[in-house]
Formats: C-alpha cells, structure tokens, sequence
C-alpha cells in the first residue's frame, strides 16, 4: 500500500505518516516547509519506504508524479491561521482551493482509492446550536475559514462527479506534540507552552470562560486511517473529542500567572462537535482524555524551545487587522 500525504510535515501530517511507516506503507510526503518543519519528519528519513518531496501543491506538475500508484491520499496540505488569511486571501486561495484542485486532479488522473480531506470545523462560525452538527449553517468568517470550505466542496464535487473515494472530516481544535506556529500567532497551544518556557504569563483572550473543543492529534489520526480504511465516500464528517474544555481549565492544568487581553471579534464561545455520525459511520471514538493530552505535552515541552513567544503587546499588533475586520 502507498500512501501520500500532502503537508505531511506538519503538525498533523507528521504524526500520520509516523503511522503509515509504523504500519509498514510506502509513504510519500509533499509538503512545501512554508508552515511544516522538517525536524517533524526527519527520523523518518531512514525509513526505505519512507520519501519527501519537497513541492508546492499549487503547482500541479512538480506533484503530480508522486500520486501515480498511490493508493490513498491524506489532504493536509493548506494555509492555516486566521490574521495572515485577511492579509493575503490571494495566497490562501491558492493554496487551499488551487492547491486542493490539483490534488483532487491528480487523485483523478491515477485512480487514487481514497482521499480524506481535512476540513476546519471553522466553517461554522459561530454556530446557533452546541454541540454542533455536520448539517449546521455554513458560516465562514475569513478566508481561512472560507478557503477550507471551498476546498471541501471541491472535493465533495469531484467524489460526486467522478466517482473519487473522498470522506471530508471536519476537525475541532487539534492539539498535541508538534503543534507549533511557525511565526504568525496562531493556536493557543502554541502560544501557552511557549509562554510557559520563557516564564511569562498565559495571554488569556477576554475571561476566559469561553471553551473548546481540544481533540488530540492521535485520536484525529485515528479518525483519518478508519475514514480511510472505510467503505465511505461523499461523506463529511465531525471529529472532536465529545467535550468541551475552557480556556481557564487550560491554565489551571498548565499551571503559571496569566494577564488578560481583549475578547477577539467573531470568535465562538465555544466550539463543541456533535460526533454522533462519526461514531456511527465510522465507529469512531475520541480516546485521549483532556488531562492526559495536556500531560503528554507538559513532558514534551521543550519542543516549544526558541518557539515565539507572544505577549499583550505583540499580540495586539499582530491582531490589527482581525479587529479592523471583524467587529
Ligand atoms: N486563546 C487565548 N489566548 C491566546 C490564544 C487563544 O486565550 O493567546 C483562546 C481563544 O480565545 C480561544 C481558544 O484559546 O477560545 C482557542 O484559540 P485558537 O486560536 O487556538 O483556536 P480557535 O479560536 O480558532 O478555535
């Protein structure tokens, strides 16, 4: 079995081709390192069955060829963040919609068996009901919500048209080991174990209170092999950890001093996925308990060494434009 993974080396992407190569596949990772690091996948160099390449999705010809006999294909590969998507829609559609076109083309011109896309449970914005279902209101609030969206309905088309394999799983706040930005603030994990390291305080966002849906990287991965290993297809699915956690219960677990920093417009209070159709179609149930995947990365932290490390000040300049924008 051959399996490619586009931004296999990211935060996500590495952990799952740690398990293909575990498991014994062929594994080809394209990933163009713009978000990804290579020290995520660099163990796996030494691994025959294990190939890099490093290549932009958004330019078909430089990828194509790795799809040829592949059997199924993880679409991880995307821009993520919500500041620099309002800066630069241009580049985010690129990649997120231009990108997941070539892939989906490619997957079509080798009859690949099966592509599982990650879709971002940011798609629902701030949804009317909690937890929330996969036939919820689309409502996008940047480009980075928007472009994902698009690249989901691109490849529920070409599953529908064409006939390709394709489940879309609709992931709710991943955290876990390798969960780092590389410079633009980004996820709260990120930015509280790097706080942390340096002994500064957490930057709370508003009071706190509001909660999320934090499912761990190995539950997702569980979910991506069993979506794959499915009979599924045209299907899009929730996978979260059927609990929602807050930002306060967060800190309480990490442990330190925090200093509060203004509630984000367009932000839900909380994120909470409806998993109902996951466990039913695919049997799926999240495993890792909240405190047991904060403890994980509390024994791995120092992997945030040299990480940014954010605070009120930097914060609010890094967030112009999310306050110009969305309030
Ligand atoms: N958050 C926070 N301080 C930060 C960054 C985030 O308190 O410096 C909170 C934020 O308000 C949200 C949660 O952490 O409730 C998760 O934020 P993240 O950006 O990781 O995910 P999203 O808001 O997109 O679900």
């Amino acid at each position: 079995m051959k399996v490619v993974i586009t931004g296999g080396s990211g935060f996500i992407g590495s952990h799952l081709a740690d398990f293909f190569i575990d498991s014994n596949y062929e594994v080809v990772v394209v990933d163009n390192l713009s978000i990804g690091r290579l020290e995520n996948i660099s163990h796996l160099f030494v691994h025959s069955k294990f190939t890099f390449l490093e290549a932009d999705i958004t330019d078909f010809d430089s990828i194509e060829i790795v799809f040829k006999d592949a059997d199924w294909v993880f679409h991880l590969a995307a821009l993520a963040d919500i500041v620099p998507s309002i800066e630069n829609p241009n580049e985010y559609y690129r990649s997120n919609v231009n990108g997941t076109f070539n892939v989906l083309e490619a997957c079509r011109k080798y009859h690949v068996k099966k592509i599982i896309y990650s879709a971002s449970s940011s798609c629902y914005g701030i949804p009317d009901e909690y937890p929330t279902k996969e036939t919820a209101e689309i409502r996008p609030q940047y480009p980075y919500a928007l472009t994902k969206h698009l690249g989901e309905q691109l490849v529920m088309h070409w599953s529908q048209l064409y006939s390709l394999p394709a489940v879309s799983l609709r992931f709710f706040n991943v955290y876990g080991t390798r969960a780092r930005t590389s410079g633009t603030y980004g996820a709260v994990f990120g930015v509280f174990l790097a706080q942390k390291l340096a002994k500064k305080p957490y930057t709370v966002v508003g009071d706190g209170f509001q909660t999320r849906d934090f499912t761990y990287v190995s539950d997702i991965v569980n979910a991506i092999v069993t979506a794959a290993e499915s009979n599924l297809s045209g299907e899009i699915i929730n996978i979260g950890s059927n609990n929602t956690y807050s930002i306060n219960h967060l800190v309480e677990l990490l442990g330190g001093d925090v200093v509060y920093i203004p509630k984000r417009p367009g932000e839900p209070n909380c994120t909470w996925a409806d998993i109902s159709k996951a466990k039913q179609l695919l049997n799926w149930h999240p495993k890792v308990s909240f405190e047991d995947g904060v403890e994980v990365l509390l024994s791995n932290i120092d992997y945030w060494d040299n990480a940014p490390i954010w605070d009120k000040n930097s914060i609010a300049k890094a967030t112009e434009k999310w306050f110009e924008y969305l309030s």
